[in-house]
């Protein structure tokens, strides 16, 4: 059974509150959103229509989980399309949960000399961090609980859901 957890109602609420705080933050300067596929699909087409400042979209598609387990392997399976030297990047994610994802990704676009990077995440649940990791915008943080909807899958299925849910 699904649970609604977060309305599609809050979630256009605080996507447009993010909107606001990012556009203030990058005024003035180019954004590069890194897109991680394919959870943050949604998240981020929504939030690109709120914000303000010049803002190029590039993806990478990350591996790491199938079904409800975690393999511990973080896999890259299409990196980035551009050079992103000098640039500022914002990396968009649906949710971070023990943090070997973006710490790998973080660790990787690094290496490639960005002006800055930030992270902004839908969700976060810090109660099952194995890795700290910092993020400067988050949508809403959950429990230490498997959700789907807006983008995130569960065996590729929910992700059409308007609304964050849990399965019951
Ligand atoms: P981390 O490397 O932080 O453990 O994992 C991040 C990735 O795991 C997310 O991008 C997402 O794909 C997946 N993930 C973690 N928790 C959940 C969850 O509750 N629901 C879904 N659908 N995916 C999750």
């Amino acid at each position: 059974m699904l649970k609604e957890l977060i309305s599609s109602r809050k979630i256009k609420n605080r996507v447009a509150e993010l909107g606001r705080e990012i556009s203030t933050a990058y005024a003035g300067k180019e954004i590069v959103m890194v897109v991680l596929l394919r959870g943050s699909f949604v998240f981020a087409a929504d939030l690109i229509r709120v914000l303000e400042p010049e803002t190029v979209v590039d993806f990478m598609v990350v591996s790491s989980y199938q079904g409800e387990n975690t393999s511990g392997e973080v896999r890259i399976l299409k990196d980035l399309a551009d050079n992103i030297h000098g640039r500022h990047i914002l990396i968009v994610e649906d949710i971070v949960d023990t943090g070997l994802t973006l710490n790998k990704i973080l660790t990787l676009l690094q290496s490639r000399s960005p002006q800055s990077i930030a992270i902004c995440s839908m969700l976060n649940k810090p109660s099952r961090r194995i890795q700290p990791v910092d993020l400067q915008y988050v949508g809403f943080e959950v429990e230490d609980q498997f959700v789907v909807g807006y983008g995130l899958d569960m065996d590729q299925k929910y992700r059409q859901l308007p609304y964050i849910g849990e399965l019951v």
